[in-house]
């Protein structure tokens, strides 16, 4: 197996990846609250654990992934306050919280299929797994991690020799970093302790209640991840995914009760990727309008135009997003595919060039998922001077993992970007007959070579001046 080597955010190294069973990979990944669009930032997260699938498949490990959907207990504050964030989405379109979540559930599956993100091999919504939730905290509280007060059970952190294992917090950061609005929870022993199940809910609204030893009630937002990953993947997981603002408190909150249930150590890799930002910080949907697939779609951008973005910057790194940034990517974008779809078919494959840029790109994707890294080597394909063949082979097992639609860019997507491009070679090619009328070399010589610099080649011939995509 090619050599993988991730950060680990439990360890805060780089690691070369081992799973526990050779040749197979249990993968977990966070899924959408669906109350709401996704917006871009969330999809920024899922495009790169998708990369981190999709690479892991290329290099021959058989993965299976689960994702859980959730559609019940997560709160508006991660703290376990506030108002849930499913009832919130349902008052606001006067609908049902299950017409909400289904509404939503697809619309997300909508966009990561427009971002070429695959479809996890298994989902599971929260509301499908009430038993499983109810048995875990009834052991939880038999062996003592978890105690029952006003009416809620509750998480006892004490009971951990270490609870903050994933992130730097401590006690104290979080009285500093509780906000004033925030109220208190009397109930809890301990600052952070949090919520298995409610029942004493503040909201009497609450549409979603199930019967449970501990009266009628519903989940905390944390045991559904544990709960579902542990009924998809069995004890062992090797790869939990989620953007960086799940390490504190829902990662550090899932690591607590799955190893406190199952008495051993549950996760060796914990993947986060970084946040999207605008002008005005982290992008969120508390913030109004929001930036949505939709949006990006109206505004004339090709969804995967916003992949190659992501895919431009290390996962790692926070990223702010402008739509100049974006403006620019699209002409790349588009003129990549151009140039792709004029490689011709012939020639044999050459097997040894091949090999050294599919080296050159698990150099890269094995140095902690490069992915900019190994957008480069895709371009030093298309400026080498291996035959078409060979390129189109390379191209092709690249984008099993890039995911650009290089090769299969839908027709009309093509169509419009032929279209574009056509326009402005032609303009420039009558600028510069012009220039050659008037006597103006320089000029007719600047405007040849500003085209060169677009990968377009001329020829003027007896017909007049032909193009092509070089
Ligand atoms: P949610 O639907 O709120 O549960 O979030 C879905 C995923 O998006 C989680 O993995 C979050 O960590 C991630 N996420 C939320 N905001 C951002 C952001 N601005 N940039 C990147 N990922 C984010
Ligand atoms: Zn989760």
């Amino acid at each position: 197996m090619t050599d993988f080597n991730l950060y680990n955010t439990l360890t805060k190294k780089i690691e070369l990846f081992k799973p526990n069973e050779d040749g197979k990979v249990k993968m977990y990944t966070c899924g959408p609250t669906v109350y709401h669009y996704a917006h871009i930032g969330n999809l920024r997260s899922y495009i790169m654990e998708d990369v981190l699938e999709k690479y892991l498949r290329y290099i021959g490990y058989n993965v299976k992934r689960v994702m859980n959907i959730t559609d019940v207990g997560h709160l508006t504050s991660d703290a376990d306050s506030g108002e849930d964030k499913m009832l919130k989405g349902a008052k606001r379109e006067h609908k049902t919280v299950m017409e909400i979540a289904a509404f939503y559930r697809d619309a997300f599956f909508k966009d990561c299929d427009k971002l070429n993100i695959k479809t996890p091999d298994v989902i599971e919504p929260a509301t499908n797994c009430i038993p499983e939730f109810i048995h875990m905290i009834e052991e939880l509280l038999n062996k003592g991690y978890a105690y029952i007060a006003g009416g809620n059970v509750y998480f006892d952190t004490s009971k951990l020799k270490e609870y903050y294992v994933l992130s730097n917090q401590n006690e104290e950061e979080l009285q500093v970093g509780a906000r004033d609005d925030v109220e208190e929870d009397f109930n809890k022993k301990n600052k952070a302790d949090f919520v298995l199940w409610f029942t004493k809910s503040k909201f009497d609204s609450q549409e979603l209640k199930w019967e449970s030893p501990w009266g009628m009630g519903y989940p905390g937002w944390h045991i559904e991840c544990s709960c579902i990953s542990i009924k998809h993947l069995g004890e062992y997981l090797d790869i939990h995914c989620g953007g960086v603002d799940n390490i504190f408190p829902h990662h550090t909150n899932e690591i607590a009760q799955s190893e406190s249930y199952l008495g051993h150590k549950w996760c060796n890799y914990w993947f986060h990727v970084q946040h999207l930002n605008d002008k005005s910080g982290k992008m969120s949907k508390s913030k109004g309008e929001f930036l949505t697939v939709s949006l990006l779609e109206n505004k004339g951008y090709n969804p995967l135009v916003y992949r190659m973005f992501c895919l431009q910057s290390h996962y790692r790194k926070p990223l702010l997003f402008s739509f100049d940034v974006l403006d620019n990517v699209k002409t790349s974008y588009e003129k990549l595919i151009s140039r792709i779809a004029a490689l011709g078919t012939d020639g044999e494959i050459m097997h040894d060039r091949t090999d050294e840029f599919r080296k050159q790109f698990n150099d890269a994707m094995g140095s902690d998922l490069n992915t900019s890294q190994a957008l480069t080597v895709l371009y030093d394909v298309l400026k080498s001077d291996i035959n078409d063949a060979s390129k189109r082979y390379l191209i092709a097992d690249f984008d099993k993992v890039l995911s650009l639609g290089l090769l299969n860019c839908n027709a009309s997507v093509k169509k419009d970007i032929d279209a574009g491009l056509a326009e402005t070679v032609e303009k420039l090619i009558a600028e510069r007959n012009e220039a050659r009328k008037d006597k103006d070399f320089a000029k007719a010589d600047a405007i040849r070579a500003n085209l060169l610099e677009k990968g377009i080649e001329i020829k003027d011939t007896r017909e007049g001046t032909v193009w092509k995509v070089i």
